[in-house]
Parts: C-alpha cells; sequence; structure tokens
C-alpha cells in the first residue's frame, strides 16, 4: 500500500462560482483560480499523485496551459485517477479535511462524497469528508482564503 498527501489553497473572491468536490454551494463569493478552482478536488489530485510518485497538479494540468483555463476539476480528477490505475494502484481510501469559515459546508456532504464516488468509481465509504473552520483565525479566518488537506492510501489492484 501507498499513502498519499495533498494540500492546496486558493483566495476567496465575489463573483466567482464557489464549487467544492464537484458540487456549487450557493455563496456570492469561491475560490479564485486558473481553473473551477476546486481546492478540495486539487489537493484530492495531489494525494493520489503523491501517493503513486506521479508528480503533482502542476506538471500534468500546469495553469499556463490554456486547454486547463476554467476547467472543470472533476474531470482533471478523473484524468489523474486514470494514471494512477495504470500504474496499477486504485484506491483504498481517501479522507479530506475542507478548512473555510463560510458558508457551513455540511448539508452538502453526502452529496460531495457521491460525486467524487462517482468520478472514481469506488464505494460511498472509501471518501471521508470533513468541514472545519480555524476559529476566525488566519486567511481562512477572514475568509480571504480556503484551504484543504487530504490524504490517501492506494492499494495494488487484483
Ligand atoms: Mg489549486
Amino acid at each position: 500500500m501507498r499513502i498519499g498527501f495533498g494540500y492546496d489553497v486558493h483566495r476567496l473572491r465575489p463573483g466567482r462560482k464557489c464549487i467544492l468536490c464537484g458540487v456549487e454551494i450557493p455563496c456570492d463569493f469561491g475560490p479564485d483560480g486558473h481553473s473551477d478552482a476546486d481546492v478540495p478536488v486539487h489537493a484530492l489530485i495531489d494525494a493520489l499523485l503523491g501517493a503513486a510518485a506521479l508528480g503533482d497538479i502542476g506538471t500534468h494540468f500546469p495553469d499556463t496551459d490554456q486547454r486547463w483555463k476554467n476547467a472543470n476539476s472533476i474531470e482533471l480528477l478523473k484524468k489523474a485517477y486514470n494514471l494512477v490505475l495504470l500504474h496499477g494502484y486504485c484506491l483504498g481510501n481517501a479522507d479530506i479535511t475542507i478548512v473555510l469559515q463560510s458558508p457551513r459546508l455540511s448539508t452538502y456532504i453526502e452529496q460531495m462524497r457521491k460525486t467524487l464516488t462517482s468520478a472514481i468509481i469506488t464505494d460511498i465509504e472509501n471518501i471521508s469528508i470533513k468541514v472545519t473552520t480555524e476559529e476566525g483565525l488566519g486567511f481562512t479566518g477572514d475568509s480571504s482564503g480556503i484551504s484543504a488537506y487530504v490524504v490517501v492510501l492506494l492499494q495494488p489492484q487484483n
């Protein structure tokens, strides 16, 4: 088995869509970025690639490449996971933590888990999503940014 870790941060900006784990959250601000800036999915991609020692999201989907402008991060996730599969591994489980001061995300978690489950074809119990705030401290606390931490375990395919 192989372990991987991913971390991502994006600035929050008024008027941007707020898409997290492939689910659009009703909100008047969202993560800024070249793609749809789905922070937890970017961290998940980095954790998957890291576990397989296949580089990182920037190597495979550089933000200087116009192909990935406004990209749907779920599609990037599918491509990254395909690389993992090609190298003989599949997901054991993923544990995702999203750090955001507001809005509250708890009512969207099941939909997020289902979206990720169908993107990478795994059982829902293999995908954990947790949300937390940093109690008003730092860049997440003052809502200037959002971050996400992900750990994954890959296992050899049978
Ligand atoms: Mg990112």
